[in-house]
């Protein structure tokens, strides 16, 4: 007996497989090499929260123990950080997890979520999970936000809009006053998902990581995560910020025990580890001037970036020379996937992985 008739929901088939960077081991494996650098998924290259690793060690032997349902320690660490109200927050497994719970709460079969093109591909994920639409606005040539055009796909039909900012994969970001303008054209009935995973290295004077409009009472949650600047990728938690009535909602249908107890504890160390993001945000700072001139020294055109990783164009051959750089133990991640087939985009490195990967673009684009 190996026939049955058990069926998926229908819109199994529309889920787009994400792809993820390749881990290292796996391209060590392939290539049968030592020497492999990761430029692919945004993680901090200085490693993580030194204070957070601490924090994990010396819980181990707790971990016997459910972990507290509500993570309200940590709740508290970051409501005193960027005060809120505890009741204000939700963390989450990873940022990846509030965009699904968000989803699961708001979005019926049918609606529509308005997003920019290109941004992070989680947000058509949550959508399409529960049968609802997405409507993606293209950015500007320049890749910075066109809020008339996204104003102009609101829609009886939308339930959220997403911005993303910084914008991953552009590293664009939408400014104060813009960001002010969408959320006072929105009708009231329409919520703003704002993504603010790179915010710590955002360093533009009109940025804003969309917390003051949380505190002013808009309907806006705002996302962020602990896999980038803190260094937490491997652990898995992030939170989201809004008004008590969202988080509320979101609380419904969240699994108790959402986020593991190392991770909790990992993430209450790291917010509060000045140092570390200090020191984080100044190295990926050098990190992209770096770049940038390896970039005009080879005649490639970017985008300058207010993240930690960069959106490079090379052109017709982009995904060849992505191939090699692989082959080269470089992974990059291609940009095919966002309707970018000339570009790639590079994770800001430590100085020497910088160097590395310039020198075996350099050698690969005179190969021809
Ligand atoms: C990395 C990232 C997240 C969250 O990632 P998690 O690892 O799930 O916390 C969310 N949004 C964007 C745009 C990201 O790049």
């Amino acid at each position: 007996m190996n026939e049955f008739e058990v069926k998926g929901r229908k819109v199994l088939h529309e889920m787009k497989p994400y792809s993820p960077g390749k881990p290292i081991w796996e391209v060590q494996q392939e290539l049968g090499i030592e020497k492999v650098v990761k430029l692919a998924s945004n993680e901090n290259p200085f490693g993580a929260s030194p204070k957070a690793v601490e924090a994990i060690a010396a819980f181990l032997p707790e971990i016997h123990r459910y972990p507290d349902a509500g993570a309200k320690l940590l709740n508290q660490v970051i409501a005193e950080r960027l005060d809120l109200q505890p009741e204000q927050l939700i963390v989450t497994n990873g940022g990846d997890e509030l965009i699904t719970l968000v989803s699961e709460t708001f979005l019926e079969a049918g609606d529509e979520i308005v997003v920019p093109s290109p941004t992070f591909s989680e947000y058509e994920f949550g959508a399409t999970l529960m049968g609802a639409k997405t409507v993606s606005v293209p950015l500007n040539e320049d890749f910075s936000y066109n809020v008339d055009a996204l104003l102009a796909e609101v829609t009886g039909q939308t339930k959220i809009v997403y911005l993303c900012s910084p914008n991953n994969p552009t590293g664009t970001y939408i400014g104060r006053d813009e960001l002010q303008r969408v959320l006072d054209a929105l009708p009231k009935r329409v919520l703003v998902l704002f993504d603010a995973a790179y915010k710590h290295y955002a360093s533009a004077e009109d940025y804003s990581d969309g917390l003051e409009f949380v505190r002013a009472g808009y309907p806006i949650i705002v996302l962020q995560t602990f896999s980038k600047i803190y260094g937490l990728a491997g652990i898995r938690v992030g939170f989201g910020a809004a008004s008590v009535e969202l988080t509320n909602s979101i609380y419904k249908v969240k699994e108790p025990f959402n986020v593991n107890a190392l991770a909790q504890t990992a993430a209450a160390a790291a917010v509060n580890d000045d140092e570390h993001v200090c020191k984080s945000q100044q190295l990926n700072a050098e990190g992209r001037e770096q770049l940038y001139k390896g970039f005009k020294e080879l005649g490639l055109s970017y985008t300058e970036s207010m993240t930690n990783f960069i959106l490079v164009e090379l052109g017709p051959d982009a995904k060849s020379i992505y191939d090699r750089l692989m082959a080269e133990g470089i992974i990059v991640r291609y940009g095919g996937g966002w309707g970018l087939p000339g570009h790639v985009r590079v994770t800001v490195g430590t100085d020497e992985e910088n160097e590395l990967f310039l020198t075996k673009l350099k050698g690969i684009m005179a190969e021809g």
